[in-house]
């Protein structure tokens, strides 16, 4: 018995150490943030690179917003959320005292509350559960609280139960107060704020600046399909949430020879006043639960593949666009990822997959004799 008890601790203890976080017996943190809370001088430091928290914790800010705001929040819980909005794609992991074969990331018992440990148990995987995440799993925090959003309207059956069979099983005393339910109508940008009116508009003019007066171009990949889609669809200078019709008006009119560099992530030259842009990361949180940057990658990937090109690859315009849409028939496995019966609550769920994008064989139609006739008048 001491011996299995002995090398669970030690599966933990390096499961942890893995993770950064250093033997952490309360749920962890960074490994110097987590050594103050244990000594109780201190919660996470906005500095901090890498929460780790018990799933009913997220739960809890939620209801804390639902009660009357953030400053509801026990400290713990406001430290959190404070790093959180700090760095609001920091990666977070969901600990939970799973045992069997996911014993090695068990956190322990010290941050239970609201009754047994039976109770506590069932409650975080019974969040865990609900998101479809293993125990131990790790996310940018955004994309888990979105998650959260999606999945978990209340908390009946998670943090307490229609029938009390016992003290054990009483649960949480708010259950029932409708707080978490309030929090949830107040959605992700009571934690997360989105990004301000006021800076996409000055990015906006500030890159189509850039645009207009660069000597090259710099694009990631799957944005030049998505470029065809939006002048199948009409879509014509100006347009608001991104570059690529001013820069394919460009193309078309002007600048026919301009060099397009293919490069990785959301470049500000194209996505610069996009919504979804996270400027700090280059990164890209569009999609259903914000994980929009996964499975972008996978399409500019793809579209590399088709091309034959690489991220560094650079081609005059006109060159390009006649590459791609002769490589590109449509977008189904392409540009349309397969769907493959994923919930749309998956971090790989595409809302372009599996149909059919009228726009783009109509943009392919509309563009391909245009630069075809460009590529020919530029020998
Ligand atoms: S009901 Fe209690 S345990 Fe559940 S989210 Fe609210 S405060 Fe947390
Ligand atoms: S940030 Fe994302 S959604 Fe926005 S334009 Fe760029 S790739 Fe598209």
């Amino acid at each position: 018995m001491s011996n299995q008890k002995n090398s669970n601790d030690v599966r933990r203890r390096e499961f942890l150490k893995t993770a950064g976080l250093c033997g952490v017996a309360l749920c962890g943190l960074n490994s110097c943030t987590a050594a103050r809370i244990q000594k109780g001088e201190a919660g996470p430091e906005p500095s901090c690179t890498h929460l780790t928290v018990r799933p009913y914790q997220l739960l809890c800010i939620v209801c804390a917003i639902g009660e009357g705001g953030i400053e509801k929040c026990d400290k713990r819980l406001g430290e959190i959320v404070r790093v959180i909005r700090n760095n609001p794609d920091i990666p977070v992991t969901v600990n939970c005292n799973a045992g069997d074969v996911y014993v090695y990331q068990d956190p322990g018992v010290a941050e239970d509350c609201d009754g047994s440990a039976e109770f506590n148990r069932r409650r975080d995987m019974e969040i865990l559960q609900r998101l479809d995440l293993a125990p131990g799993a790790t996310h940018p925090a955004r994309i888990l609280l979105a998650l959260l959003f999606k999945r978990i309207t209340g908390v009946s059956g998670i943090c307490g139960f229609d029938k009390i069979t016992s003290d054990a099983w009483k649960g949480c005393p708010k259950a029932t107060s409708g707080n978490f339910e309030r929090g949830c109508k107040q959605g992700l940008q009571m934690i997360i704020p989105p990004r301000g009116e006021e800076e996409m508009v000055r990015e906006k003019e500030a890159s189509v600046k850039t645009l207009y007066e660069t000597k090259e171009i710099k694009v990631r990949p799957h944005i030049l399909v998505c470029s065809v889609c939006q002048y199948g669809g009409g879509t014509r200078p100006p347009f608001k949430p991104d570059n690529l019709p001013e820069m394919v008006d460009l193309i078309l009119t002007r600048k026919p020879d301009i060099p397009i560099t293919l490069v990785k992530g959301a470049d500000w030259m194209m996505c610069g006043p996009c919504p979804s842009r996270v400027a700090r990361l280059n990164a890209c949180v569009c999609g259903p639960i914000k994980s929009g940057g996964l499975y972008n990658e996978m399409k500019d990937l793809n579209v590399l593949q088709r091309t034959g090109l690489t991220y560094g690859s650079s081609m005059k315009a006109c060159d390009l666009y006649k590459l791609i849409l002769e490589r590109v028939p449509d977008t189904q496995g392409v540009c349309a990822l397969p769907v493959d019966g994923k919930p749309p609550y998956s971090i790989w769920f595409d809302p372009c997959g599996d149909k059919k994008h009228p726009n783009y064989d109509k943009g392919r139609e509309q563009l391909l004799p245009k630069f075809t006739a460009l590529t020919s008048k530029m020998k």
